[in-house]
């Protein structure tokens, strides 16, 4: 450990069986360990957030799509670590406001930083306004939003995967439920008439766009006890700890083909 109580860069971690995450959220990393669920136990990966490791960069978010700002985080701190990395960028596009305010969610107000919870939070609340005005007299059959992730594995060979995951619904007119975060309050899925703050976490990681993307990235469970285990499609077979096993005539399912068949599922 470092004096600062983090580890120096990647020293002390196995590159086939480690993924680090371009997060310094520890609420981030824990939704990632929870969505990857059994493959991190039955495969013995250890996922890690960039937080943890000294002189992990802190790459500004300077493209204008959502993979493009994701590949920039994960390709930054591949290098940096020599450990495959993940990076996702998210946020939420109304079609009303043509896709906005999409990769500017975070700072839709004007606002900046939020290095902690409580500063984060008074972000949240002044985007959260902001779009509320903007759409107060739209009416209910105009409200139609996503939000969409997309999230890139960034190998040390220089290989790199996307995945994308979307979840629609429509904009509220005043914000319902504290759990969650950003726009949750005012975005209520297709189907339902609660607003994501008012899922619980389980809920919500099974239909968002966070929770589809990410899974999208895991091959798909062999039958428990199988002999041979192949392992094929999902973007985290290129991990060597995966790829192992994997069927070589077979080649993995990737991109957004992979996010396809997920969506599908
Ligand atoms: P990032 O991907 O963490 O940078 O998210 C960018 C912004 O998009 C956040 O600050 C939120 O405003 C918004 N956002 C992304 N995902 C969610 C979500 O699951 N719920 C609510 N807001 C979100």
């Amino acid at each position: 450990m470092s004096s600062a109580g983090r580890m120096p860069l990647a020293s002390s971690f196995d590159p086939a069986r480690t993924l680090v995450l371009a997060t310094r959220n520890e609420h981030k990393v824990h939704e990632l360990r929870q969505i990857l669920g059994e493959v991190v136990d039955e495969l013995g990966l250890t996922i890690i957030g960039a937080g943890q490791l000294s002189g992990a960069p802190d790459v500004a978010e300077t493209e204008v799509t959502f993979e493009g700002n994701a590949r920039l985080k994960a390709v930054a701190l591949a290098e940096a670590t020599g450990l495959p990395s993940v990076a996702d960028d998210s946020g939420l596009a109304v079609e009303v406001l043509g896709g906005s305010p999409g990769v500017f969610s975070a700072r839709w107000s004007g606002r900046f930083g939020g290095g902690d919870s409580a500063a984060r939070g008074d972000r949240d609340r002044a985007n959260l306004e902001l779009l509320l005005d903007q759409v107060a007299d739209v009416p209910p059959a105009h409200r139609q939003a996503a939000f969409v992730c997309a999230a890139v594995l960034a190998m040390p060979s220089g290989d790199v995967d996307v995945v994308t995951g979307r979840v629609t619904g429509a904009l509220a007119y005043e914000p319902m439920g504290t759990n969650g975060f950003g726009y949750d309050p005012v975005f209520v899925p297709d189907g339902g008439s609660r607003s994501l703050a008012q899922y619980t976490v389980v809920e919500k990681n099974a239909i968002s766009h966070r929770g589809r993307a990410f899974r999208a990235m895991v091959p798909p469970r062999p039958p428990r006890g199988a002999d041979g285990v192949r392992l094929t499609g999902g973007v985290l077979t290129a991990l060597p700890a995966l790829s192992r096993t994997a069927d070589p005539t077979e080649p993995p399912v990737t991109g957004s083909a992979a996010a396809a068949a997920s969506e599908a599922a």
